[in-house]
């Protein structure tokens, strides 16, 4: 490996501004790492290595003006192929979007643009982001670069690989119900989920309206706030964008100290069925945290246990709706002979174009959302949701951040819950009560399991709009775990890919 792909964000930044390396140099060293390594983990769906160069000659020029530039300026990114990118590929993983080039910028990528990140390219991910390995994905599955006959997490499975494999020192994501946390838990990296409305929606193609929210991957803590303040802030092409000042995630990240904090940790997100390294690395974090002087007790989120059952009725209803724009008329895909109906075109369309986890959630939805079970499934789903939100509220009343394990098992096996789309939910298990309450949680690596030597994430979970909590706490924990290990988790990662 370069040095220089082995470096954070952080320290990267450090060397460009001091002008010891070019941006020019540092995007070269990622593809150069890329173009050799990726054919084994499969993170990228497409790579602009000539806009990624000319992007980053750009910077190098604004810095050789001396002109203003921000911390992370020629900073490379691999960028999750749910936003889209003027003039690139956007594909969702899905085969119905073949072909379709956006013609337009996300909020996301102009923020990312204005900041002076290089994007190198488009991740692989699950087919419309519904999964929680990346198989769904209808190009290929992307492995896990601790164990390349392991699944990545999912939906944002190349997103977390890319960062995991020293592909990029950051990529983004995107989080319905855990598409951030449990990826980043599996592959031993940090990953957040801002609150939502944090960062805007506009140019993310749309799952889940209610719960969709693009986030930031990264090797460190430090280096995830970054990129969150990066992207984050209100945007007036959003309607749900939060307006309101964005909470100061990066001076979080720097405040190591949780003397006196309060942290519930959460009593329905573990015990039985649950993998004994995730708990026994969970319940050390818990005894950490109380060393390093905070406050720590047991929180009871009573309807948190509905939560699967909740989610995988509201995602699907909303899919549903969402996902009825793709008719063969608009974007990407077209069966048509010619001779056919438009209800034909359709159809065809619909039939060839979508896998069957989308049409799966697309029929679970529509039935959901039909006269006659309205009220018996999604309406009831919604009170539900409530209920969630309502009892997290009140725990944050005796407590500051809440935490739980941020997935019940560690990477399973490619293949092994590909045909038992339950297993495949109950992945989400801990993530899903933030994401229908709409408040911020972040996963941070606490070590490996002793049955599997995989990484196990712990998910921090801060009230609405408070995601510097989050941070602070991870942060702490990250500073201390680094003593323990002489470095970060992701360090001790095995060189599978003999580079
Ligand atoms: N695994 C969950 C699902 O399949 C979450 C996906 C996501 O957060 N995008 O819906």
């Amino acid at each position: 490996m370069t040095e220089l792909t082995k470096l954070s964000a952080v320290e990267l930044s450090e060397k460009l501004q001091k002008k010891e390396v070019s941006a020019e140099e540092v995007t070269k060293s990622h593809f150069e790492r890329i173009e050799k390594l990726d054919s084994k983990v499969k993170s990228f769906l497409y790579l602009d290595k000539e806009g990624a160069i000319a992007q980053a000659k750009e910077v190098d020029k604004r810095r050789k003006d001396n002109q203003e530039l921000s911390a992370l300026a020629g900073i490379p990114l691999a960028l999750k192929d749910v936003l889209t990118q003027k003039g690139i590929p956007t594909t969702c993983g899905s085969k119905i979007l073949e072909g379709w080039i956006p013609p337009y910028d996300s909020t996301v990528v102009t923020k990312l643009k204005n900041a002076g990140i290089i994007i190198l390219g488009k991740t692989n991910m699950d087919e419309f982001a519904m999964g929680s390995s990346t198989e769904n994905s209808a190009y290929f599955a992307t492995k896990n670069p601790w164990d390349l006959k392991k699944i990545p997490g999912g939906s944002s499975g190349g997103s977390s690989a890319a960062v995991a494999a020293y592909f990029s020192p950051l990529s983004i994501g995107t989080d319905t119900g855990g598409s951030i946390r449990q990826p980043a838990s599996v592959t031993g990296i940090v990953g957040a989920k801002p609150s939502y409305g944090g960062v805007s929606r506009y140019g993310l193609v749309a799952f889940a309206s209610s719960l969709d929210q693009a986030g930031p991957f990264a090797r460190s803590v430090l280096d995830c706030a970054l990129l969150h303040e990066v992207m984050a802030g209100h945007d007036p092409l959003d309607s749900t964008s939060i307006n309101e000042k964005v909470p100061e995630v990066v001076k979080a990240a720097k405040t190591l100290d949780i003397k006196g904090m309060k942290i519930g940790f959460i009593k329905e997100l573990g015990g039985k069925g649950w993998q004994t390294g995730v708990i026994n690395r969970f319940n050390e974090s818990i005894e950490t945290l109380k060393n390093l002087g905070a406050q720590v007790k047991e929180i009871s989120i009573p309807h948190s246990i509905y939560a699967l059952a909740t989610y995988y009725l509201i995602a699907p209803s909303e899919a549903s709706s969402n996902l009825a724009r793709f008719d063969g008329m608009r974007y990407g895909l077209r069966i048509d002979d010619g001779s056919m109906s438009a209800e034909d075109v359709m159809n065809k369309t619909r039939a060839k174009g979508f896998g069957k986890e989308v049409k799966r959630r697309i029929m679970i939805g529509t039935y959901a959302l039909s006269s006659g079970y309205y009220d018996a499934y999604y309406a009831q789903a919604q009170k539900v949701r409530a209920l969630i939100a309502q009892d997290l509220k009140n725990a944050f009343k005796e407590v500051d951040v809440l935490i739980s394990p941020t997935s019940p098992t560690t990477a399973w096996g490619l293949g092994e819950r590909v045909n038992d789309p339950l297993s495949m939910y109950l992945a989400d298990l801990a993530t899903l009560p933030p994401s229908l309450a709409g408040i911020p949680a972040i996963s941070l690596p606490i070590g490996l399991a002793d049955e599997d030597k995989m990484p196990v994430g712990l998910q921090i979970i801060a009230p609405f709009m408070h995601d510097d909590r989050m941070y602070k706490v991870a942060a702490t924990l990250e500073a201390k775990l680094k003593e323990q290990w002489s470095g970060l988790l992701i360090d001790s990662i095995p060189d599978l890919m003999g580079a």
